[in-house]
C-alpha cells in the first residue's frame, strides 16, 4: 500500500474509534512519525495533507525542518538531551518528552533567549517500565507545578509511551490512567498550565488510545512501513 493509502486507512480507523466512543473527530490529530524515513516519504505524506510530523532525534528533525515546507508542525517525541535543546527552539511546535526540571529549565532559558514560548508535554511512564523514560504518575503533578513557574515554556498536557503488547486492549488501563492524571492535574488549577493535550497511542494501539481520550496519536509504522535501523 502507498503512504497515501496507509494514511487513509489510519484516518478511517480514527473515525471509527471516535464514533465508538462518542468523540468529535476534530478533537483527535494524527502525527506522522517519520523518524529514519527519507524526505521523499515525508513529501508524499505532506502532499496527501499531513502537516504534523514526529521525530525523535534533534539533528534529524532540524535537517528535515530546513528542507521541507514551513507550514509543517514538528513534534519532538524522543528523549531530549539538554545540550541539544538550543537547536530545537523556534523550530519545534511541541516537545512531547519533558521528564525533568533540569530539561524544562534549559527549554525555558533558550526560549527566553529567542523570545518565544515553547509548548511542552510532560512524559509519564504510566506502566513504570524500567526501559522507558518519563516520570512516574505520582511525580507528574509536582513537575508540572514547578515548570509552570518558568518563563518561556508552557505545559499543554501529558504524553505516554505504552508498553509493547500484542493485544492493544492490554494498554487500555494505561491510557485511562493518563487521562485520569490529566483530570487530576487540571483540577489543581495551576497558573499557566493547561491539560488539553493527551499524546498517546502508536501503530499498535492508537484506536484504543483514541477511545480513551487521546488528542494526538503518533503513528509511524502504520504510515511509512517498518523502520530499518542500520547497525
Ligand atoms: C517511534 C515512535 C512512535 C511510532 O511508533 P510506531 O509503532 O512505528 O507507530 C510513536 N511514539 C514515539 C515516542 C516513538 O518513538
Amino acid at each position: 500500500m502507498s503512504i497515501a493509502e496507509n494514511i487513509g486507512q489510519v484516518e478511517v480507523n480514527i473515525d471509527t474509534a471516535c464514533e465508538k466512543s462518542g468523540r468529535e473527530r476534530s478533537s483527535v490529530k494524527l502525527i506522522a512519525v517519520s523518524k529514519t524515513k527519507p524526505l521523499s516519504m515525508l513529501e508524499e505524506a505532506y502532499t496527501y495533507g499531513c502537516r504534523d510530523f514526529g521525530e525523535n532525534k534533534v539533528q534529524e528533525l532540524t535537517e528535515k525542518y530546513e528542507q521541507l515546507p514551513k507550514d509543517i508542525r514538528w513534534h519532538m517525541i524522543g528523549h531530549l538531551q539538554r545540550n541539544k535543546v538550543k537547536y530545537l527552539i523556534g523550530k519545534v511546535f511541541l516537545i512531547h518528552s519533558v521528564d525533568s526540571l533540569r530539561l524544562a529549565e534549559e527549554i525555558s532559558k533558550e526560549s527566553v533567549k529567542k523570545q518565544v514560548t515553547t509548548d511542552i508535554l510532560v512524559e509519564v511512564n504510566v506502566a513504570k517500565e524500567d526501559t522507558k523514560f518519563g516520570l512516574y504518575t505520582e511525580q507528574a503533578a509536582d513537575l508540572v507545578e514547578q515548570i509552570s513557574k518558568l518563563p518561556g515554556i508552557a505545559v499543554k498536557g501529558l504524553m505516554t509511551i505504552a508498553p509493547y503488547v500484542d493485544d492493544p486492549e492490554e494498554n487500555r488501563i494505561y491510557f485511562k490512567s493518563l487521562k485520569q492524571l490529566s483530570v487530576d492535574i487540571m483540577r489543581k488549577n495551576i497558573d499557566n498550565v493547561c491539560m488539553d493535550i493527551l499524546s498517546m497511542g502508536m501503530t499498535g494501539d492508537y484506536q484504543v488510545a483514541v477511545e480513551e481520550g487521546a488528542s494526538y496519536v503518533r503513528v509511524g509504522t502504520g504510515i511509512f512501513g517498518e523502520r530499518q535501523y542500520s547497525v
